[in-house]
């Protein structure tokens, strides 16, 4: 028999309170009222509940058969050492709900917390870009277009473009020349500019193609633009944004599902992911729009110095930018630019000279100028004035 403890005891009937001393065998409880004399409930008849806040407090109910009717008594044990004797005496079946997770569980429960980021891992690297590819390749055309048509307006409002005819109507031209190699393709493509200092450019799903000054301001000529724009071309035609859109939406989706509601910490852990993980699989769509891009260079018969060198001057505007050591106001907003641009676009050595090797490559030796009666250096000067601040890189 264990020591005692102090319990309430309810008859059943009335509302009254009875302070009572219990004690606990291998068979049941033991307690004592004034009435009745000593009384054993036995763990075969007992109905045992946790109440209270933590559920910590343990109330026990017996019932019992009278003359006047069947009525539930109860014994509640607010002491939290009793638990622990009921543990150590009661029938295992009876004591299961007060047990703590034996070891076995709290491992396996450890484990698959631990394993929780593998698996979102695994979803994020290869089941949902998997599926994001399949789906991509269903999507119509007139729903990118749509999807487009909002990116850009948010992206880039109407108030924010450049009005620049020639060097639009150039630009165009450079399109309609490259899109003659694919006479199949089923988008209409749209050039943007932009009179923003960014060194970059932009494909969106459906066509739009955003081109910044920035961007503009360092090519050297027509040739150059071209391997910009084939590039991004690609990524038009080969859906690259709306995969990765697709495949945003599908982490939203799941995580929503998941959890049943998307709470700020998931978040800011989704945007982080989202981020980080766009820029690992824009590298595979980067290497792709390259490769693709170079060998739609060379099929229109345009130089294709033109590519290598405006990635090529990319590139060593990257290098020179990182090796400045104290940077101006001014220089330190083109890090800044460039820096934008490596999230979209990583560059590297190894990316012009991949370019080299395609166009080394290729059996296409034919090449005719492209826009030859355009001084692009002058028509992008005046088209594009530069402010008095001179912004040298
Ligand atoms: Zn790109």
């Amino acid at each position: 028999m264990s020591q005692k403890f102090t319990a309430d005891y309810f008859d059943g009937r009335t509302a009254r309170k009875q302070s009572v001393s219990v004690s606990v065998s291998r068979e049941g409880l033991h307690f004592a009222l004034e009435s009745k004399g000593d009384i054993l409930w036995s763990f075969a008849n007992i109905r045992l509940q946790k109440i209270g806040n933590n559920l910590q407090n343990l109330r026990f109910e017996y019932e019992i058969e009278t003359e006047e009717g069947r009525f539930v008594e109860s014994l509640i044990v607010t002491d939290r050492d009793f638990r622990e004797v009921i543990i150590a005496l009661a029938p295992p079946g009876f004591s299961t709900s007060l047990r703590p997770p034996d070891l076995k569980r709290k491992i396996g429960f450890a484990l698959g917390v631990l394993l929780i980021p593998f698996v979102l891992y695994a979803l994020w690297i290869s089941i949902i870009p998997s599926i994001a590819r399949s789906l991509t390749l269903k999507v119509p055309v007139a729903w990118e277009e749509k999807l487009g048509d909002t990116i850009l307006g948010s992206m880039s409002p109407e108030e924010s473009r450049r009005n620049a005819p020639q060097t639009q109507q150039a630009l165009e031209e450079i399109v309609a020349r490259l899109l003659a190699t694919d006479p199949q393709q089923p988008y209409k493509i749209k050039i943007h500019l932009q009179s923003d200092s960014l060194v970059n450019a932009f494909a969106l799903p459906g066509g739009h193609i955003i081109v910044f000054q920035g961007l503009l301001d360092q090519t050297d000529s027509a040739e150059e633009m071209a391997g910009i724009l084939a590039h991004e071309l690609q990524h038009v035609l080969r859906r690259h944004t709306t995969q990765a859109i697709i495949r945003s939406v599908s982490i939203y989706l799941i995580f929503s599902t998941l959890t049943g509601d998307v709470t700020g910490a998931m978040q800011t852990v989704l945007d982080t992911a989202s981020n980080l993980g766009h820029l690992s699989m824009n590298r595979s769509m980067e290497t792709e729009a390259d490769r693709d891009g170079m060998l739609m260079i060379l099929k229109a018969g345009i130089n294709p110095a033109g590519m290598i060198q405006a990635f090529q001057k990319l590139d060593d505007n990257l290098n020179s930018d990182k090796n400045q050591s104290s940077p101006d106001d001014l220089k330190t907003e083109s890090s800044s630019n460039i820096l934008k641009y490596i999230s979209t676009h990583p560059l590297g050595a190894e990316r012009v000279k991949n370019l080299q090797d395609i166009a080394r490559n290729s059996a296409e030796k034919n090449y005719s100028p492209l826009l030859p009666d355009l001084d692009w250096k002058k028509m992008i000067e005046r088209e594009f004035p530069k402010p008095e601040k001179k912004e040298s890189l």
